[in-house]
């Protein structure tokens, strides 16, 4: 296939039905099937990116290789793929507008009257063909944020029509909707189904193929229902059941013939099975565990699932490296004291102190950073993991009363962890932090050497504060290394203490770079060291 298949998934009814989730799974399979792929978000937000949003909003900001803050959908994209995204794979209404904006500045639209229609339709069908153009893929597949009917999905379902007029048969619509099940009435209902088709037909969009989830299996009634109110083929109508695991889906849309539908649609028929191997052996770990083991994440946005995603998944991927069930224990990091450290870290047998960003709930990550240390658990601490653990050691062995990041105490007397040099010239808060894949490199005979057996690496970043060098031979003398430098600007990117089993802190973020096909080193050493120490 030279000239790219595009394939847009939408949603209906309700939002949270997993459109990520599906447009990761459909990618999935067509890439099992010797495809190439790419996955595409478009967020009706009116925020350029996400970078400056809280997590309570949207759940965690996910990085690209290439320093873009994007949505965490692309999350999924990486961990089913395996294939790198990029800023091209997340646009905002806010990017749309900003670009179309500085062209009229610019003058490229002398003498029109800049509009939704064509203008911001054309800026869309221009960021969504733009992965197309590359020559790269076979197809591209384009997740649309929110729900339609909303207004401000509009132009994008636009674009999706004049793009479908346009490419003909290279264009495939997906619609996911909500077949709920009423208990009292006993039965799955279709209606909401066929008004979130209705309105997708006010907007000229026909959909090729609705994927309905659902609590319970669609009879053939149903499907037969949905087929006919909705004008698609009965094998257009495709079951999502909720399952036990996110990794189930793709394997759950195979049984249920997506990729076939998808393929037949554009006329390509299939004779062989997609090749799932390294998938299956995944999920069969993944529900074979041969014990278990307790991880303590220890943060302030326990009570949000999405918080912290990528982490989540990394201790899933580490755990089936591991063959192990890993139970993610959230602590609310607020809420821990010196008083009730010891039963709040009962039973764990490795903490993972969060990345985050100002001062709350910062005194009680470094407790149990502190009851790590000392108790010689297993400990991993990421980004500001790894600043509060820079802060617990210069406090606590070092003797520096009040040490603290310039982030939460500007005139700390001892200000370990400081502002990053060429942040100091920054004045804007979007986009402007040290973003993206940085190159480290690693000291030989240290924990983190044995855990990625090489000396160079490259782990992406999101922050603006730093380890400050002129406390660093302090430390080395009292036991806490700089194991991963960056060989450019002598950055102290991973902090360990050589007198420990397994404390390892990190500035970086491995979690963005997890996936099921390859499991992120560190996770699965912090897991097996957790294991060990239990
Ligand atoms: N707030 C810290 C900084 O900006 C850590 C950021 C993070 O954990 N991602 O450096």
């Amino acid at each position: 296939m030279h000239k790219p298949i595009y394939i847009f998934v939408t949603g209906g009814v309700t939002s949270s039905l997993g459109k990520g989730i599906i447009s990761a799974s459909i990618a999935k399979l067509l890439q099992a099937r010797g495809y190439a792929v790419t996955i595409q978000k478009l967020d009706p937000y009116i925020n350029v990116d996400p970078g400056t949003l809280n997590p309570y909003e949207h759940g965690e900001c996910y990085v690209t290789e290439d320093g873009a803050e994007t949505d965490l959908d692309l999350g999924y994209y990486e961990r089913f793929t395996n294939i790198k995204t990029s800023q091209a794979n997340n646009v905002t209404t806010g990017r749309i507008y900003q670009s179309v904006i500085n062209k009229e500045r610019r003058g490229d639209y002398l003498g029109e009257t800049v509009q939704v229609i064509p203008h911001i339709t054309d800026e869309i069908k221009y960021s969504v063909q733009l992965l197309g153009n590359k020559g790269e893929f076979d197809f591209v597949i384009t997740e649309i944020g929110g729900t339609v009917g909303d207004i401000e999905s509009l132009p994008y379902i636009e674009a999706v029509r004049q793009m479908r007029w346009e490419l003909t048969n290279r264009c495939l619509v997906i619609h996911l909707t909500l077949v709920p099940y009423l208990s009292a009435a006993g039965e799955l209902k279709t209606k909401p189904t066929q008004h979130s088709v209705k309105l997708l037909l006010e907007s000229g969009v026909q959909p090729d193929i609705i994927v309905c989830r659902t609590e319970r299996h669609l009879n053939d009634n149903i499907r037969k229902k949905i087929a006919l109110f909705c004008n698609v083929e009965k094998t257009s109508v495709i079951e999502s059941i909720d399952a036990d695991t996110i990794y189930d889906v793709p394997v759950l849309m195979l049984s249920e013939k997506l990729d076939v539908e998808i393929l037949r649609k554009i006329n390509i028929s299939v004779d062989k099975e997609p090749e799932l191997k390294v998938w299956r052996e995944f999920l069969y770990k993944l529900k074979n565990p041969k014990g278990e083991v307790n991880i303590g994440l220890i943060g302030k946005y326990v009570e949000l699932k999405d918080a912290y995603k990528s982490i989540v998944e990394s201790l899933i991927h580490a755990s089936t490296a591991n063959e192990i069930k890993v139970n993610i224990i959230m602590v609310q990091s607020e809420h821990i004291n010196e008083s009730n450290l010891n039963i709040k870290l009962e039973n764990i047998d490795g903490i993972l102190v969060a990345p985050g960003f100002g001062e709350r709930g910062i005194e009680g990550k470094i407790l149990s950073i502190k009851f790590a240390r000392e108790n010689k658990i297993p400990f991993l601490g990421i980004c500001l993991g790894m600043q509060c653990a820079v802060v617990e050691f210069g406090r606590n062995v070092l003797g520096y009363k009040g040490a603290y990041s310039t982030e939460i105490n500007e005139n700390t007397k001892y200000p370990v962890i400081d502002l990053m040099e060429d942040q100091k010239k920054i004045s804007g808060l979007g986009g402007t932090m040290r973003l993206g894949s940085y190159p480290c490199d690693l000291k030989k005979g240290t924990k983190v050497y044995e855990v990625y057996q090489k000396q160079h690496i490259k782990e992406r970043h999101r922050h603006r504060y730093e380890f400050n060098n002129n406390y660093l031979d302090k430390y080395q003398d009292a036991g806490m290394i700089a194991s991963g430098i960056n060989p450019k600007d002598n950055l102290v990117e991973i902090i360990e203490i050589k007198e420990h089993p397994w404390f390892v802190g990190v500035q970086f973020h491995p979690e963005y770079q997890s996936t099921v096909a390859k499991p992120h080193p560190l996770f699965v050493r912090f897991v097996e060291a957790a294991i060990m120490k239990k």
